[in-house]
């Protein structure tokens, strides 16, 4: 299974900052250790495929440093050059593995799952959104038919991935979220389901299936995108719900296993992860992966 990994782009951030950057270096010095595994440099996302999902003065405010002060503040990070190419690195990662997933059934991005970016303005630690690049890319260079299901279980809502394909009824949308997490205006995706606060395994795993046999009515997918969003493990300090490490696996194992059922290509994001631990969330991340792998073996 190909990863795509953009750790080593590394985004200046003051100390004491609260994202956790070093996460995904530790999760691909993990991954490194797996068998099957094949990592690969993400590719940069290029203008156009950024400009598929993002208006153009927003992409030139963000290349030319002309963020304002408050822009910066709703993305949550200084801008730096480095930011730039982060970002760009990220959208490309989904992007090559979305076109990976199409060839070869599952592919991995090792960070990405920006959910919260707009069309024109950046949020929520997210500048560019990847799931609607990589969706829009696949229609734009591969085939303008195809349909693509975009399926967000990160704790927090994908308000912007919602409102970017809110018309575009080639894309569904799904997000399942804790209902008092950020952002606290939601956008209607083509399907929400907000979860109350301390929400178990049963209950989460109950709520997918029936997600789940909502977008098999509803949508006529060729193609997944998948945002495994560690946040709402019961060990995050974010996310408000409880799920048991048995609980994301069976997540996983649930999304992995609808995608292989149809046999449709999966590509997935590892998106939030806000652990106390940082361990945990990189255990969360890792268990993701090592799933995906089971999987990959029998497309
Ligand atoms: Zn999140």
């Amino acid at each position: 299974m190909k990863a795509f990994y953009t750790d080593h782009f590394v985004l200046p951030l003051p100390v004491g900052h609260r994202f956790p950057m070093e996460k995904y270096s530790r999760l691909r010095d993990l991954v490194a250790n797996l068998s099957g595994i094949e990592l690969i440099e993400a590719p940069s996302a290029t203008d156009t495929q950024i400009l598929y999902a993002h208006d153009p003065s927003y992409l030139i405010k963000v290349i030319e440093g002309k963020l304002s002060a408050h822009e910066q503040r709703e993305i949550g990070f200084p801008w730096s050059e480095q930011m730039v190419e982060r970002s760009r690195r990220s959208a490309g990662a989904t992007v090559a593995a979305a076109k990976t997933a199409l060839q070869e059934g599952i592919a991995a991005n090792l960070a990405g799952g920006t959910h919260h970016a707009y069309r024109d303005a950046g949020s929520g630690f997210c500048v560019f959104n990847d799931s609607a690049i990589a969706a829009r890319t696949l229609q734009k260079e591969i085939s303008s038919t195809l349909k693509i299901a975009v399926i967000d279980l990160d704790v927090h809502q994908g308000n912007g991935t919602a409102s970017i394909l809110k018309h575009d009824d080639s894309i569904f949308t799904l997000s399942m979220h804790g209902e008092n997490n950020f952002p606290f205006q939601k956008e209607e995706s083509d399907l929400d389901l907000g979860l109350a606060d301390g929400c178990h395994d049963d209950t989460y795993l109950h709520s997918l299936g029936k997600c789940l046999d909502q977008l098999d009515s509803r949508f006529k997918a060729n193609c997944l995108i998948f945002l495994a969003g560690a946040d709402p493990h019961e060990g995050d300090r974010l996310g408000r719900l409880q799920l048991s490490t048995e609980g994301m696996r069976l997540r996983d194992e649930t999304v992995f296993q609808y995608a292989l059922d149809r046999q449709l290509p999966i590509a997935f994001s590892m998106a939030g992860g806000y652990g106390k631990e940082i361990e945990s969330t990189v255990d969360i991340h890792f268990q993701t992966i090592k799933t995906a792998l089971q999987f990959q073996k029998q497309y």
